[in-house]
């Protein structure tokens, strides 16, 4: 088996981020997965695996401020123009998920409720590791993790209400696959990564602060056979991997169709012949 992707390496720092389980609920906790060993020196540990929530999320709001920042129309997070109240919920830049034809670039790399994404966004889990040194059988990433125990306060500084809170904090990496994206949706993907700022919850008490370091794009061709060994059979992968060069990454503003390009009042742009 040999299949060939076109991958972004992203590495990423946090001092402290909390990706919530859960919108609406008392402890906010983390998305545990499951249990591994890892092994140090001969001995054998066991760690539990948290899952880094709403990455994807984050990569889709900084390619929402990119495109604002250009006054470029995209899609807003939803189909829903007003709630039963009356109120308003597309800003204006935006027009409802979806409602675009042809595509905005929102769409053709986020897709809607009904089509799906181009990219993949992939994050190996996370684990609080004791040791230094350490191997495990699948990839993990080290950060740190605990939960912040708090207490609200009455107006008169009385302790009312314990909750906790879980937190990872440390550097980490994510990948986006982009095999399906033309160079200049790749493009608009990069520049976009100089927006993000923030994950999870506590935006407005500071936490959740995401630093983006670097970045790599490249080729990774992965074969797979089958083995043969003791008896058994063993699928052996092996990934090369070649660095892309992608030149003038702010040229993909010149790929837009120009009837994108929003206008000061937020109306929705008259198409060009
Ligand atoms: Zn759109």
């Amino acid at each position: 088996m040999r299949k060939t992707k076109k991958l972004m390496m992203i590495h990423a720092y946090t001092p402290i981020a909390k990706p919530i389980n859960t919108s609406v609920q008392k402890n906010s906790t983390m998305l545990l997965l499951g249990q591994i060993p890892y092994e140090n020196g001969s001995k054998i540990f066991t760690t539990k695996l948290y899952y880094i929530k709403g990455l994807r999320g984050m990569l889709r709001h900084a390619c929402m401020s990119l495109a604002q920042d250009c006054s470029i129309e995209v899609c807003h997070t939803s189909e829903k123009t007003e709630l039963k109240d009356g109120t308003k919920v597309t800003p204006s830049g935006f027009h409802p998920l979806g409602e675009c034809e042809p595509p905005c670039i929102l769409k053709r790399i986020f897709g809607t409720f009904r089509e799906e994404s181009s990219i993949s966004v992939l994050s190996d889990p996370i684990a609080s590791i004791k040791h230094k040194e350490f191997t495990t059988e699948v990839p993990v990433q080290k950060v740190h993790i605990a939960s912040e125990y708090r207490i609200a306060k009455s107006f008169t500084g009385i302790p009312i209400q314990d909750f906790k809170e879980s937190y990872f904090s440390g550097y980490f990496s994510f990948c986006i696959d982009v095999t399906e994206l033309t160079d200049y949706e790749i493009k608009f993907l990069m520049e976009s990564l100089l927006y993000i700022e923030t994950l999870g919850a506590g935006k407005r008490s500071g936490y959740g602060r995401i630093k983006i370091i670097s970045f790599e794009f490249q080729k990774v061709e992965i074969t797979r056979k089958i083995d043969r060994e003791n008896g058994s059979y063993k699928v052996v992968e092996n990934e090369s991997i070649t660095p892309l060069e992608l030149d003038d990454i702010e040229s993909w503003r010149d790929s837009i169709p120009s009837w994108t390009q929003g206008t000061q009042d937020g109306m929705l742009p008259v198409l060009n012949e």
